[in-house]
């Protein structure tokens, strides 16, 4: 990207880089695995996001998976100016909780009862803490490259940031509480039997992202959900399946496609639109010990946030059920056959993984089942393909691990001028 595009974005960037740590809220966005030179976004609406310089992106990264609507809904916009008028918070009940959570165990068949949290992070910290207790055991089983939100005894060899910065574990985490923490391969049925074979009767839960997002997009292998669901019952553990980024892509959630049912479900990004969110539910035996219900203490000032809750049920309600989701399922394939096309025509060796509304090119000539294969990746290809996409306008997530995402505002159109633009950047890259 030429610096004079981006003159007002690294103004910005150096002002914010005195007051806010490393100038980002949030590690990912200070596109350190991609050039380090982070976009300020002015304005954003539909498929796409507008930058303090006034350049116009396509986007794909969609806030990080939770606007499958695209940028400023109108239904949603209206939905948070009208909650908002009638009050941003209220510390106590409101109706349209319940109507989200009504929503929501209508979509999960293993939900019966719900809990909401202000991220996803607090979801599988809390559901977690539930697993532990309703099991009686302390270890938790989890698999590389899956990315579970930073708390402490989940930070062990996690995907998204904790990758792309290259320090799988975190520096202030107490040997003690990683102690706890398992790490299996994903899709790695042998090191899984290894665990609990050792481990058995000690093992509170698996935790897994059903399809990984976070080390870039890793479907799960045929059967490999299914074992996991055998092995954990046969064992008295609970599965744990965080769906905050698959939870509204698939119709009853990955776990209504690949039809395995877990014992929890953490959610987040999608169920609040936009707003910050996360939720876990279960069937009532389990959810019945969480707190004022039961011994499990977690709570949260803003959870179940009226503006919150009202942008989550008119976001599930706009996608359109099946439908909605089998438009975003044609369009994300036409997208990721144009791009192993061109990829093909150029003589790049890419591997595209896709599931429903998440893809993710990895520049790799192999086939990526899990961190290993992941780590292999050309990232530097990859910080070349992602400078050539944003300078034609478009963006991606900015790091090879990472999933893309198609929103319903992407129209066909839109993705034929990206799929002409890939074939372009690789042009440039090679
Ligand atoms: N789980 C998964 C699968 C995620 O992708 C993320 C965030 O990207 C989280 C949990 C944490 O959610 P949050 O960022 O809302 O804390």
């Amino acid at each position: 990207m030429p610096s004079g595009k981006l003159k007002k974005s690294a103004a910005l960037y150096a002002s914010a880089r005195k007051i806010l740590v490393g100038g980002v809220n949030s590690p990912v966005r200070s596109f350190g695995a991609v050039g380090g030179r982070p976009l300020f976004v002015s304005k954003a609406r539909g498929a796409f996001v507008y930058d303090a310089d006034g350049n116009r992106y396509t986007d794909y990264m969609g806030s990080w998976g939770a606007l499958i609507l695209g940028h400023a809904h109108p239904a949603v916009v209206r939905s948070v100016s009208s909650a908002a008028r009638a009050g941003t918070s209220y510390g106590v009940s409101c109706e349209a909780e319940i109507n989200l959570a009504k929503t929501l165990t209508r979509q999960f068949a293993s939900i019966e009862k719900i809990r909401m949290t202000n991220s996803g992070t607090e979801a599988l910290m809390s559901a977690v803490r539930l697993a532990r207790a309703f099991t009686g055991r302390d270890l938790l089983v989890k698999f590389d490259g899956c990315y579970h939100g930073h708390a402490d005894h989940l930070l062990i060899k996690a995907g998204s940031g904790a990758t792309t910065f290259g320090h799988p574990s975190s520096a202030g985490v107490p040997r003690s509480f990683t102690s706890k923490t398992l790490a299996a391969a994903y899709n790695g049925t042998a090191s899984v039997k290894k665990l609990f074979a050792r481990n058995g009767g000690k093992i509170a839960a698996v935790v897994i992202e059903p399809v990984a997002g976070n080390m870039g997009v890793v479907p799960p292998a045929p059967g490999f959900l299914e074992f996991l669901r055998k092995i954990t019952s046969r064992h008295g553990s609970l599965l744990i399946f965080d769906e905050v980024i698959t939870g509204m892509r698939f119709a009853g959630g990955a776990q209504g496609r690949f039809r395995v049912r877990p014992d929890i479900t953490c959610l987040g990004k999608v169920i609040g639109g936009g707003l910050p969110v996360g939720a876990y539910g279960a069937r009532s035996e389990i959810m019945d010990m969480v707190s004022p219900a039961g011994p499990v203490y977690q709570a949260g000032t803003l959870s179940g946030n009226p503006l919150a809750v009202a942008a989550g049920s008119e976001t599930i309600k706009g996608i359109g059920g099946r439908r909605g989701l089998a438009r975003l399922d044609a369009l994300t394939k036409r997208l990721c056959d144009c791009i192993v096309r061109a990829a093909r025509a150029k003589g790049v060796p890419v591997t595209i993984n896709r599931a429903g509304s998440m893809f993710t090119v990895f520049f790799s000539p192999n086939p990526v089942t899990d961190y290993v294969s992941a780590l292999e990746c050309d990232t530097e290809m990859f910080g070349a393909f992602h400078s050539a996409m944003l300078e034609r306008g478009f963006l991606l997530p900015p790091s090879q691990f990472e999933a893309a995402f198609v929103s319903a505002a992407h129209t066909e159109r839109d993705i034929d001028r990206t799929a002409k633009a890939v074939a372009d950047a690789l042009e440039d890259c090679i």
